[in-house]
C-alpha cells in the first residue's frame, strides 16, 4: 500500500488557498506587524502591490504589500530591495504573517 502524502503547505487562513510550502521557509524568527511572521524564498497565489520605501528596524527596505489573489486578504510584504549590505539576502522574499496563514498536510 502506497499512501500519497502531499507536500507540507501553509494555507491563507481566510479563503484556504494554498499560499507556500514549507520547504521554501528560511526564517521563522520574523516580527511582522502584528506578532510573528515567517519568510519565504518563494510564495503562491498572492499578488503584490505597489512598491514603497518603508523604514524597517532593520534599515531602510523597498517593500510591497502581499495579497491572496483570491480573497485579497493581506498576508504580509515582499522585499523588492534592501540598502544595508546585510539585508541583501531578503531581496525577493516574501514575509507572511502567522497569524494570517496556517498548515495543511501536517
Ligand atoms: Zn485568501
Amino acid at each position: 500500500m502506497e499512501e500519497l502524502i502531499g507536500p507540507r503547505l501553509y494555507i491563507c487562513c481566510n479563503c484556504r488557498s494554498h499560499v507556500a510550502f514549507h520547504d521554501d521557509v528560511i526564517s521563522k524568527a520574523f516580527q511582522g506587524r502584528n506578532g510573528r511572521a515567517f519568510l519565504f524564498s518563494h510564495a503562491m497565489n498572492i499578488v503584490t502591490g505597489p512598491k514603497e520605501d518603508r523604514q524597517l528596524m532593520t534599515g531602510l527596505h523597498t517593500v510591497t504589500d502581499v495579497y491572496c489573489s483570491d480573497c485579497h486578504e493581506v498576508l504580509g510584504w515582499k522585499y523588492e530591495r534592501a540598502y544595508e549590505e546585510s539585508q541583501k539576502y531578503k531581496e525577493g522574499k516574501y514575509v507572511l504573517e502567522k497569524s494570517k496563514i496556517a498548515k495543511e498536510n501536517w
